[in-house]
């Protein structure tokens, strides 16, 4: 038997994906969101669903439930595709549209506020975070196995029949370039590789994503890192490092979320590090927490614990309290696991 292509749409998602594809293309006004705080993968992957279903003649506006970040915004299409959450525009969307879509999400609760304005019977998730809990919408792809939940944009587009529009392959190129760490991480499968080698064909210049995402910061940002640097503590015997970010500190630089993003990835690369830690401070007197694992550790469960949950290798729990309070149960749950 000949080899399956690498382009091929893997069976564990092609049978719910078509699902998918027949009720996006039977509609007019589609609303298209992601979880809080949007990453690269969820900003990616409805930057590149927003291109292409316009490109269709269907309706699209993107309503997140946290601000939609200016890392991001430069995938849009059209900047006025996002109507910020609380405004006229969001409203009208919502109340007009015959189709949600929620991306790199399955849950309720990663929806924040959102969650009451999906009607189950008119919602779809497409999603690689394993199932676990309850989930938005009556039909769900949720696939692990895609590096991206842009892959699956990617895969979507494909089974449509069509050639992936440039601006939805940017999105879709960004999306898998931010969850697989640059092609670096253990998720980066030869499938990653092919979708993305297929999207630079649609004339993405890898270079110019790369400076875009990577190589031009606020000087905010930095002196951010020399706080984080400031707070970091590690337990070499546990094979744990960790990092915190008071509230004040961050008011003080006005960090944003984005300035976050990849700040974990510092401590987690102190050599022994099995699990990092990151605990910044939300201005709702909450405190975010990051893990990430470089070896055996699973902090998807580790991050349950908290109410939280992701990836086996990248989870995060949101929970009540000062960073400190919050460091000092996370930290010794953490501890506990790795030393059993
Ligand atoms: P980050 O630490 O970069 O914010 O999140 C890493 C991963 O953990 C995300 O891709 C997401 O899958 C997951 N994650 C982060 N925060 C939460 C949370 O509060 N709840 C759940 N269920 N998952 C989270
Ligand atoms: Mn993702």
């Amino acid at each position: 038997m000949a080899e399956p292509d690498l382009l091929d749409v893997p069976d564990s998602r092609s049978f719910t994906l078509r699902r998918v594809l027949q009720r996006l293309l039977a509609v007019r006004r589609v609303v298209l969101t992601t979880h809080v705080h949007a990453d690269g993968d969820g900003s990616g992957s409805e930057a590149a669903m927003a291109a292409w279903l316009e490109g269709r003649g269907i309706e699209v506006t993107i309503v997140n439930p946290t601000p939609f970040p200016d890392t991001f915004r430069f995938l849009l299409h059209r900047q006025d595709v996002v109507a910020e959450l609380e405004t006229p525009e969001a409203a009208a969307a919502l109340a007009e549209a015959d189709l949600f879509v929620v991306l790199d999400t399955s849950e309720p609760d990663r929806v924040g506020p959102l969650a009451a304005s999906l009607p189950r019977a008119h919602t779809l998730v497409v999603d690689h975070h394993p199932a676990g809990g309850e989930v938005l919408g009556d039909t769900a792809v949720q696939d692990p196995s895609a590096a991206a939940t842009g892959e699956m944009v990617y895969d979507l587009i494909a089974l449509s029949g069509e050639e992936v529009p440039p601006a939805a392959a940017l999105g879709a190129y960004v999306a898998l370039v931010s969850d697989t760490g640059s092609f670096r991480f253990g998720n980066t499968t030869p499938r990653a590789h092919a979708v993305a080698a297929r999207l630079l064909q649609r004339g993405i210049d890898p270079e110019w994503v790369y400076r875009r995402l990577f190589a031009t910061a606020p000087l905010r940002r930095l002196e951010l890192l020399r706080e984080a640097l400031e707070s970091l503590r590690v337990d070499a015997a546990a094979g744990l490092a960790w990092m915190l970010v008071t509230n004040h500190t961050a008011r003080r630089l006005q960090a944003t979320g984005e300035d976050f993003d990849g700040l974990i990835e510092h401590a987690r690369s102190i050599e022994g590090t099995e699990v990092a830690l990151l605990f910044r401070e939300t201005p709702d007197g909450k405190t975010k927490v990051s893990f990430r694992s470089n070896g055996q550790a699973d902090v998807n469960r580790l991050a349950r614990r908290f109410g939280g949950g992701g990836h086996v290798k990248a989870a995060g729990a949101l929970v009540d309290g000062p960073a400190d309070d919050v460091a000092a149960r996370v930290i010794p749950s953490v501890r506990e696991a790795l030393t059993r």
